[in-house]
């Protein structure tokens, strides 16, 4: 069975490691990559990286993100010898994003890269970034604009969020392995991310929406909010100042045009949402530990099984 995911670097990444479970090499992450960053030398590509160490096991569970048990000896040091220190990388993420700084620079494509990196750290799964173009979210608070990163680590995303933008969405366009993946998908699964800055990226690439809705595949949406509320991460101001309602409701109207069925939490208060033809189904959407996050797997396709029949 062939199924893409959409995913950030938390919820949709969880997802995207039950998913592998049941489909293995079958599934293809298509993973934001607007939260891009140039820093200490190197270029961080923080969820297609999150979604590969999901991918292949080495995922801080507890911590959420990071590799687990890493250290941070190269950068300690960097920073001894002058190096900015807002942007901390632990030594093994540091090698990744030196391995694909090196392939950068010798003119290879960020796809081409996330794939083998993925594919080298012993992920059955395939990881995409979104495009191969740089695209970079910007945020505008009453200091400014900030690039995402400087928003998310310096200022600890607790300034009120007056604007967001995507600087190179223009020139974005989606690339031929992902739609490759999305033509010969049997489900497409947008993943539980952040809708604004994880998985709205994503979707405004050029040609992706366009892609997703050629695909023969149903389209799955699973919902961030769990029992009403998300469960780590600035997603609820990020949807308040892109004008959607922070809940359930305010996910199924952002998908309401791509996806055929969303999955809401078995405790989210409320009506189910009523979105045009949107089916809904409701299930416990919370992904504690490995069997957690089969078991929300399992549910999703059985449900993009049921949309398609
Ligand atoms: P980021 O890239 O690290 O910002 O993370 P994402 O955008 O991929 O994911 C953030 C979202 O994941 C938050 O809105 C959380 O509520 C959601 N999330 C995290 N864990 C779970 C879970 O177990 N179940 C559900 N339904 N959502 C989750």
């Amino acid at each position: 069975m062939n199924v893409v995911a959409l995913a950030g670097g938390t919820g949709g990444a969880k997802l995207a490691a039950g998913l592998q479970e049941i489909v293995g090499a079958g599934l293809t992450v298509i993973a934001n990559g607007a939260d891009d960053v140039e820093a200490l030398g190197v270029h961080v590509s923080p969820d297609p990286d999150l979604c590969t160490y999901w991918l292949c096991g080495e995922i801080d569970e507890e911590r959420g993100w990071g590799i687990r048990g890493d250290g941070f000896t190269v950068f300690e040091r960097l920073v001894e010898l002058g190096a900015p220190e807002w942007f901390g990388l632990s030594d093994r993420d540091l090698a990744t994003c030196l391995e694909r700084r090196r392939r950068l620079d010798r003119g290879d494509r960020p796809t081409t890269i996330a794939a083998d990196l993925a594919r080298s750290l012993g992920a059955r799964a395939t990881v995409l970034p979104m495009c191969d173009e740089p695209v970079r979210t910007r945020v505008r608070t009453a200091a400014g604009w900030r690039g995402l990163q400087e928003f998310l680590v310096l200022e600890g995303a607790d300034t009120a969020i007056e604007a967001v933008a995507l600087d190179g969405i223009e020139e974005a366009a989606v690339g031929p392995e992902a739609a490759a993946a999305l033509e010969r998908a049997d489900a497409i699964v947008i993943g539980p991310s952040n809708p604004v800055i994880s998985i709205g990226p994503i979707l405004a690439v050029a040609g992706m929406k366009a892609a997703i809705a050629a695909s023969p595949a149903p389209v799955v949406a699973v919902s961030p909010f769990v029992a009403g509320a998300v469960v780590k991460g600035p997603t609820e101001p990020f949807m308040r100042a892109a004008g959607l309602e922070p809940s359930a409701a305010g996910i199924a109207a952002t998908y309401g045009d791509v996806a055929g069925g969303l999955i809401v939490d078995a405790a989210d208060p409320g009506p189910d949402p009523d979105v045009g033809d949107l089916a809904v189904c409701r299930l416990d959407t919370l992904m504690e530990g490995e069997a957690g996050r089969r078991r929300v797997a399992e549910a999703t396709l059985d449900f993009a099984a049921v949309l398609a029949s």
